[in-house]
């Protein structure tokens, strides 16, 4: 099969949204009146970010969801994406479910493919999203205020608790692996949480390298600082609560270190860690039901820089957790 065959299988889809799609030199979008669009890009590499013999079809999802997730953290509402592809080879049953994957999530989020490249080469995937959102209505990193609450979306540190299992860094019951290893392998963007959250958040990012990492990222670029009760970090991980349900100890698996280790500083959980004013906590509440997704008040804006993690009796804990960065040292 050569190139312009396989776009045609497996990449080539109706984009009634789009003035063009796949086919021509350039697609052609037409925001809204009114609109500003968001525009993201992501790249997944193998061996980098996912191993050799991951299931094609959750990786098409995780592809995408990763790129919606920044879409999410900016409460634009998705358009459309383009699809670069490196490929070693024509393999088509993975060249089927892979875009099957994608497809379904691109589907369930009305997100249209209009595009990409596609060559030879190690395999890459580096998709693009645009998405849009009333005019100056985005939520960015920095509007982050002195007495804001913080929050974070859904559950954490389930990601990297699998990642560390397969791995083989802590053995895990195979059944708590099973209901660990989708967070990492097939993670939920967050879209219908950055809509409701226009008008309500002050800041917003995603959670992808690292809870505290990623919240540093709203600090230094609001010009603030923060403190934050990490006493009950366990409770975030949704594996902590399938375990205790099952009649589980899930202290004898996972150490109290690992999982504060996986709760603040685990990539790859795709949630929102976001900012509001706390006459907002209503409404915070309301766009977390409008979504359906749960949401967790972990700590506080305020206005001395830096980042202070607060055990039960409000002593602040030294730490070094370093959130994930592909050319540290
Ligand atoms: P160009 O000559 O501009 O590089 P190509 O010949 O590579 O264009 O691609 C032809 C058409 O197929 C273009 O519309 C391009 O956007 C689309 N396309 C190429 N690869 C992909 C892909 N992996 N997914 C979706 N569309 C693709
Ligand atoms: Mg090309």
């Amino acid at each position: 099969m050569g190139e312009f065959e396989l776009i045609r299988r497996f990449f080539t889809r109706a984009t009634p949204k789009a003035v063009l799609g796949v086919g021509d030199d350039c697609a052609i979008l037409q925001p809204g009146p009114g609109m500003q669009m968001a525009i993201s890009t992501d790249m997944l590499v193998e061996g980098r970010h996912f191993f050799p013999d991951v299931d094609p079809r959750s990786l098409g999802h995780k592809a995408l969801a990763v790129n919606l997730s920044d879409l999410a953290a900016c409460g634009a509402r998705p358009l459309a994406f383009t699809l670069a592809l490196a490929l070693p080879r024509v393999d088509e049953a993975w060249l089927q479910a892979f875009s099957e994957g994608l497809m379904a999530l691109a589907d369930a989020h009305g997100c249209e493919l209009i595009g990409g490249d596609t060559t030879r080469g190690p395999l890459t995937i580096c998709i693009t999203v645009f998405g849009e959102m009333p005019a100056t209505q985005a939520l960015l990193r920095s509007g982050a205020q002195p007495g804001d609450d913080i929050y974070v979306s859904g559950t954490l540190g389930d990601a990297s608790l699998a990642l560390a299992a397969l791995q083989g860094r802590v053995t895990l019951p195979p059944e708590w692996l099973a209901f660990a290893r989708p967070r990492l392998e097939r993670p939920t963007p967050r879209i219908a949480l950055g809509l409701a959250l226009r008008g309500v958040a002050s800041a917003a990012a995603d959670v992808s390298d690292g809870l505290l990492g990623d919240l540093g990222h709203i600090l230094d670029r609001s010009g603030v600082g923060a403190s934050m009760e990490t006493n009950d970090a366990t409770y975030l991980i949704a594996a902590y609560a399938y375990s205790t349900r099952a009649g589980g100890h899930f202290d004898t698996y996972v150490s109290a270190q690992l999982a504060r280790q996986c709760v603040l500083a685990g990539g790859d959980d795709y949630e929102l860690v976001f900012t509001a004013a706390p006459a907002q906590r209503a409404a915070v509440q309301a766009a977390s039901n409008a979504s359906a997704t749960p949401v967790t008040r972990i700590g506080q804006i305020e206005a001395a820089p830096g980042l202070r993690l607060l055990d039960g009796q409000g002593n602040v804990l030294a730490h070094s957790f370093a959130s994930f960065d592909h050319f540290a040292a």
